[in-house]
């Protein structure tokens, strides 16, 4: 096994431990900007401040989709693994899209663990995805959804969340 893939493994069993929330709110107020302005270490996010192999939980950027957020997994200042989720509570549902596992880090876990620590942040919500399942995709969400509400089977998107 490779270090980076040993690294990989480690990061995976801490996906439980998320070390950066950043909290910005999804309707911020005047407060909320002011206190942005006057403190901006709290919610900029800088890679090189994080411990070597962290968990962040983020909102999504200005050119993602508006509520939802990003959990992602770093090696050292790599990103290995970043999955998109918004949990729609009038539904009690929750969307997560585009895995994405960096090329280095492939098969060490980290997607398993990253959708799985969301299961249990968020308990009760049924896990579904409204992306195309290509014939690989759809593997990848057979192999993930064994035991998990919903099993992330695919589902016309509810109109609370933008799509
Ligand atoms: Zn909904």
């Amino acid at each position: 096994m490779t270090e980076t893939e040993t690294s990989a493994r480690a990061v995976a069993q801490l996906a439980d431990e998320v070390h950066w929330v950043l909290k910005w709110p999804d309707n911020p107020t005047w407060r909320d900007r002011l206190r942005r302005w006057a403190f901006p270490e709290a919610y900029f996010f800088d890679r090189r401040a994080a411990p070597p192999k962290s968990w962040v939980d983020r909102p999504a950027g200005a050119f993602e989709r508006t509520g939802w957020r990003i959990r992602a997994a770093y090696v050292g200042c790599d990103l290995a693994f970043e999955v998109e989720y918004v949990i729609c509570e009038l539904c009690g549902t929750g969307w997560v899209e585009s895995p994405y596992t960096s090329h280095d880090y492939e098969r060490c876990g980290l997607a398993t663990a990253g959708l799985r620590s969301l299961c249990r942040a968020y308990l009760g919500v049924e896990w579904h995805t409204a992306g195309g399942h290509f014939r690989e995709a759809k593997q990848f969400w057979d192999s993930v959804g064994a035991n998990v509400p919903g099993a992330y089977t695919r589902q016309e998107m509810c109109g609370h969340v933008e799509a």
